[in-house]
């Protein structure tokens, strides 16, 4: 099974990864955990030019391709070889990302982005999540619990965060098989309570 997790900074989705990973590993069950992007030698270079680059300006349709390679990588080294060997995959972030950011924040289209990332991560073959968690939580709330220093990417703003949030809960709400929105106000053991419902029942089948 190909698991994600998603949503805006702030909101504990690298935290709840961990968690979720530790708990698949403690019950016997194999996983690979990756990050996109990121995930790969050659993700971990895009994935430091994209938020961190200070010499180049990066154009929005650039930024999406560089993100969608790094991610093209990523299928083809890691989580494709993890689901062949049967694993579990978590990813920290998926093609979601790129659709809600770069599409419903950043102005290009949603849909050409999804077909962009149908091409990166295999064309006919594509990859998708099986099930892909959206923590959501008002931007103030998130930016409040982001206890870092922002990134490149971060210093967009809090209007910009509000299309983010929004361009989340619009693409759940249309893709309701696959997506699923997780209320991310409760503390940490409660986030993770409620995503463990929602893995347990995947991979129940
Ligand atoms: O969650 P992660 O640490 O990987 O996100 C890194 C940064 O990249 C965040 O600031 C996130 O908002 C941004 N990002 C983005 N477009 C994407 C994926 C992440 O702007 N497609």
């Amino acid at each position: 099974a190909f698991l994600s997790l998603d949503g805006l900074d702030g909101t504990g989705k690298s935290t709840q990864c961990r968690l979720l990973v530790e708990w698949l590993v403690a019950q016997g069950v194999p996983v690979t955990a990756c990050t996109d992007p990121g995930g790969t030698p050659l993700g971990q270079e895009l994935r430091k030019l994209l938020l961190f680059g200070r010499e180049h300006r990066i154009g929005t349709r650039t930024e999406a391709l560089l993100f969608m390679a790094s991610r093209a990588q990523l299928v083809e080294e890691v989580i494709r070889p993890a689901l062949a060997r049967g694993e579990v995959v978590v990813s920290d972030r998926f093609l979601l990302a790129n659709v809600v950011y770069q599409g419903h924040a950043g102005g290009l289209s949603p849909e050409e982005l999804w077909q962009v990332g149908t091409f990166a991560t295999g064309g006919a073959e594509r990859l998708e999540p099986d099930l892909t968690l959206v923590l959501d939580l008002p931007p103030e709330i998130a930016a409040v619990r982001r206890n870092r220093e922002a990134d490149r990417m971060e210093a967009r703003g809090a209007d910009y965060a509000e299309r983010v949030r929004a361009g989340f809960r619009s693409e759940v709400a249309r893709r309701t098989e696959r997506l699923r929105l997780v209320d991310a106000t409760a503390n940490v053991d409660g986030v993770q309570k409620i995503i463990r419902g929602e893995v347990a029942g995947l991979l129940r089948g």
